[in-house]
């Protein structure tokens, strides 16, 4: 290459050069560090899940694994009971996040979209991926605060206030929800699904911490997916292993854009395995559940505000300091939890459920902290 080039921004899309890209919890390297920020399972995967995985690192390392993921679908068909032409698998649920937004929204030519082809619409506050998916594709974002106690403002309310578009290409939905763990009902998410003209994706990454799944209203609606996960609830966060359900069409589209080995052959071996076994996360999901509520109310008893959850996580108002405050003290006390620093919600901290051990750590540190709150 001649000494005078070098390299431009304008070799770069004016679209990317301006994105904000999505920024992940940290994934820190300090030894000892309680990491109650990221929403991982503090248990292991199943041992036989992890044998599997060793047992499969072998000769056929050399070969293509199986383009469609199709034993890992057959068995997602069978355990939710549907066809396996309403499966798709993807690179974590992130993957097929992303690919809907390729499938289903037309990239925007205007800043205004009556029609709703080119809007990506989402609740505020809900997964923060879903802006960066949308300015990625170039589409037009519509984001509609969720109510004040971060519950779903009814269709009826929605129609009168004109803010939510009825015909966004795409909607995001959460739920239960992050960070603030809220969940929702199915009857008013089946409202809202049968009230959109444009396609819904129930994003369920957190659901078997949860009471209620919608997995039902893809089965009622063909513009309604569910997406799943393997991270958080089956410990495989490191796999990356999701999937959506929902109408062959809908799936058939994803599918046609997808990369041929999206899906990663150790990944399938995990994925697999992990069906295997439910009852061993069925008793994970019980103690994480039972460790949310003692957390919780010994929260409450110390003057944190503490919203009801429905996920492995708590999004809690702390008293007496600012949220940036706690979030430096208890990292300076080797625990990590989430603070999102510029958001409208940066009053709150979201701490991951971790084990028993972890939770006790965490309450020390917090106790302690309250009881310095006065030297702040
Ligand atoms: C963690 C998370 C995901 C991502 O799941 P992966 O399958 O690991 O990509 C999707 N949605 C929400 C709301 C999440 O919190």
């Amino acid at each position: 290459m001649p000494k005078s080039k070098y390299p431009k921004s304008d070799w770069i899309r004016p679209l990317v050069r301006d994105l904000h890209p999505y920024t992940p919890g940290e994934q820190p390297k300090v030894k000892g560090l309680v990491k109650l920020n990221t929403n991982e399972n503090p248990y292991p995967p199943s041992p036989k899940v992890l044998k599997s995985v060793r047992d499969a690192v072998d000769g056929r390392f050399r070969l293509y694994p199986n383009p469609t993921a199709q034993q890992l679908r057959d068995k997602l068909a069978d355990l939710h009971g549907v066809d396996r032409d309403r499966v798709i698998v993807g690179n974590g649920s992130d993957e097929l996040l992303a690919l809907a937004t390729r499938a289903f929204v037309e990239p925007a030519s205007k800043r205004k979209d009556a029609s709703g082809r080119s809007v990506v619409q989402y609740w505020v506050p809900s997964y923060s991926l879903y802006p960066v998916l949308s300015d990625i594709h170039g589409a037009i974002r519509n984001e509609v605060p969720l109510k004040p106690d971060f519950g779903m403002p009814s269709v009826a309310k929605l129609k009168s206030e004109g803010k939510w578009h009825f015909k966004a290409a795409l909607t995001y939905v959460t739920t239960p929800n992050a960070p603030t763990g809220r969940g929702y009902s199915n009857k008013e998410l089946r409202a809202l699904c049968r009230a959109q003209d444009g396609i819904v994706i129930l994003d369920e990454a957190y659901v078997d911490f949860a009471e209620e799944n919608a997995m039902s209203l893809a089965a009622e609606f063909p513009n309604v997916l569910i997406s799943r996960t393997f991270s958080k609830a089956y410990s495989l966060c490191f796999q990356r292993m999701g999937y959506f359900v929902g109408h062959p069409h809908l799936i058939r589209a994803l599918d046609s854009i997808r990369d041929s080995y999206n899906v990663n052959g150790i990944g399938q071996v995990a994925a697999l395995e992990t069906l295997k076994h439910r009852s061993y996360y069925r008793a994970n999901f019980k103690k994480i559940i039972r460790l949310r509520t003692e957390v919780g109310s010994e929260l409450e008893q110390l003057g944190f505000d503490v919203l009801p959850s429905q996920t492995n996580f708590l999004f809690v108002k702390p008293p007496g300091a600012e949220a940036a405050k706690w979030y430096e003290g208890l990292r300076k006390k080797k625990i990590l939890v989430r603070w999102f620093s510029s958001s409208a919600f940066k009053d709150r901290l979201r701490i991951t459920i971790g084990s028993a051990e972890e939770m006790d750590q965490c309450m020390d540190a917090i106790r302690s902290l309250a009881k310095k709150l006065s030297d702040w």
